[in-house]
């Protein structure tokens, strides 16, 4: 028999590698990680070489979804990161953490202790901001935050037309008010290397001797006996192995195998489980259910001259060159993450407050898909709604761990989702049709310029839409006895047990979502810290 552990925690992803660092800075805690894939290469530290680990299935997971008949998206494949760090070590790197409305309506909800206040202090605790500390921002935190350094006239030009429009030009991205546009923030080091949650919180802690961690292991299931999670199964090197813990079991596998693992352990709908013949531990209808996935659509660009596009930077000799550059001096387009500019807009008429997100970026990718780029010189705009109200689902298909599951995003189900995408697409080209940039731009590119009426435009999003990789609400917390976890994080019906994910969050935070997990496992570090004491 293995050592018991207090606690084993199943995912080393941004949310898992923080919650184990943070438990196991205490020294009575025994803490185990588990994680499924190994350690990170040298293509994770590199930023743009999530452009080659997105098809290796090597470090990354794949889910393909089914979208129904009627869906507002193509079908697609969902990836997600699979080595220690996990999706913080594939990501785009961009750094935003939602705002103040996000959290304090958690706390609203009845979830005590995650309101802005208690966040703001962690995401303070988290960041080593280049900035410096301020009301908003924390310096000399583990994890190095980057205002995009690489000042180019298309960048300056696409902010100048933002503002053009009307909105606020920000120094940064996650000040005091989101609305506006501005350099993207990444957390990139200033060596241009990726800081992922494996590099700022595992790296540090992993000598310690109350701390274990694993590679190498895939979870199947949580043991559970008697209504208590007593440990977890799984399979290393081809063998059946299981752990077993003194304490509790915290899935941390991420917003699509956190909701899995507890379908495969027997928390789910009692009705679905048992035509799969898995035995029912506690009937919790809503796991896997009220999936909220952001739903990006991207607009491309032709321009005038090819000194503004990286369209040829990332194929042949000059990607050799590239590399090169980026290995010897850190600089360069390999250096950079996923956006150069942001803006954040208030789409639809009379909304409150921003309910769209536009990236920019000075490349565009071809219409043929993968990671081709066009071959003039061009660059792209994508948008997507903040906070969509329409609601997916996964399930399982078989008992089998390794049987896909079955993922239905159920995009744009809502009037209100479908007028903010329109209106997202729009606010693009209302941006795009500055003068700031008619000098450099010849026009939006024939795959979707012609998509002008709402139900065109609509229409783009049936054919080219895809994930913004941000899936949440799949073990949603709340106070309800159909919510999954409790504002502990604990899952109802099975004593020591919880969840710390993206899986929890019943509506996304406003933005992108590395920086919230990563602030909920610091939390739930706390909460816990709280407890034991
Ligand atoms: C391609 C991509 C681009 C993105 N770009 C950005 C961005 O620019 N900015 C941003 O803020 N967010 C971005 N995101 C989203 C963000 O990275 C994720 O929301 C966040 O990392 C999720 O954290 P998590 O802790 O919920 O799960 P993850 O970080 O996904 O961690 C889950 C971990 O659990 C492991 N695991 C899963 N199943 C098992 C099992 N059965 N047994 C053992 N281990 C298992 C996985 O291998 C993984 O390491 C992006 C995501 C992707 C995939």
């Amino acid at each position: 028999m293995a050592t018991p552990y207090d606690y084993i925690i199943v995912g080393a992803g941004s949310a898992g590698s923080v919650l184990a660092e943070r438990l196991s800075a205490n020294p009575n805690h025994h803490v185990l990680l588990v994680e499924e894939g190994g350690a990170a290469n040298w293509l994770s530290l590199m930023p743009k070489g999530y452009g080659k680990l997105l098809f290796d299935p090597g470090f990354s997971h794949y889910y393909p979804t089914s979208p129904g008949d009627g869906a507002h998206a193509p079908q697609e494949v969902w990836a997600r990161g699979r080595m220690l760090g996990g999706s913080s070590a594939i990501n785009g790197m961009v750094w935003t953490r939602g705002v103040p409305a996000d959290y304090d309506s958690i706390e609203a909800s009845g979830n005590p202790g995650w309101g802005w206040s208690e966040m703001l202090r962690v995401f303070r605790a988290i960041e080593n901001h280049h900035l410096g500390a301020s009301d908003y921002r924390g310096a000399g935190g583990p994890v190095t935050i980057s205002t995009n350094p690489h000042k180019a006239r298309l960048t300056d030009a696409f902010i100048a037309a933002a503002a053009g429009t009307g909105l606020n030009v920000k120094q940064d991205q996650n000040g005091p008010d989101q609305e506006g546009v501005g350099y993207a923030q990444w957390n990139i080091d200033a060596r241009g290397r990726r800081v992922s949650a494996a590099r700022a919180f595992l790296d540090p802690a992993r000598k310690r001797p109350n701390f274990t961690i694993r590679s190498g292991v895939r979870v199947d299931r949580v043991i559970v006996e008697n209504g208590h999670a007593v440990g977890i199964a799984g399979v290393e090197n081809g063998a059946p192995v299981e752990f077993r813990t003194a304490g509790e079991v915290i899935l941390s596998a991420g917003g699509l195998m956190s909701p899995k693992l507890l379908l495969l352990s027997g928390i789910g709908d009692a009705a679905a489980l048992s035509a799969l013949g898995i035995d029912v531990k506690h009937h919790s209808p809503n796991v896997g259910r009220r999936l909220r996935e952001h739903l990006v659509l991207m607009l491309s660009f032709r321009l005038k001259q090819w000194q503004d596009s990286d369209n040829r930077e990332y194929s042949g000799v000059r990607l050799l060159a590239n590399v090169l550059n980026y290995l010897v001096a850190g600089k360069g387009p390999m250096a950079r993450g996923a956006a150069e500019a942001i803006a954040f807009v208030r789409a639809l008429p009379g909304a409150g407050r921003p309910d769209a997100q536009l990236m920019f970026n000075p490349y565009s990718m071809s219409p043929a898909g993968g990671m081709k780029f066009e071959d003039e010189p061009g660059m792209q705009v994508y948008s997507f709604i903040l906070r969509p109200e329409s609601e997916g689902s996964l399930q399982l298909t078989s008992a089998d761990p390794q049987a896909p599951l079955n993922v239905n995003p159920n995009y744009l189900a809502t009037e209100r989702d479908r007028a903010t995408a329109i209106a997202a697409t729009r606010a693009i080209r209302r941006i795009m049709a500055e003068p700031a940039l008619a000098d450099l731009v010849v026009g939006e590119t024939a795959k979707t310029a012609g998509a002008q009426t709402d139900e065109d435009i609509l229409g783009l999003y049936d054919r080219f839409g895809g994930a913004g990789y941000h899936a949440v609400g799949t073990a949603g917390m709340g106070p309800n006895d159909d919510d999954v976890v409790d504002s502990r994080l604990r899952v109802r019906g099975v004593t020591g047990l919880r969840v710390a994910d993206c899986s929890v969050f019943q509506q996304i935070p406003s933005g992108n979502t590395n920086a919230p997990a990563m602030a909920l496992g610091w939390r739930l570090a706390e909460l816990i810290e709280e407890e034991a004491r």
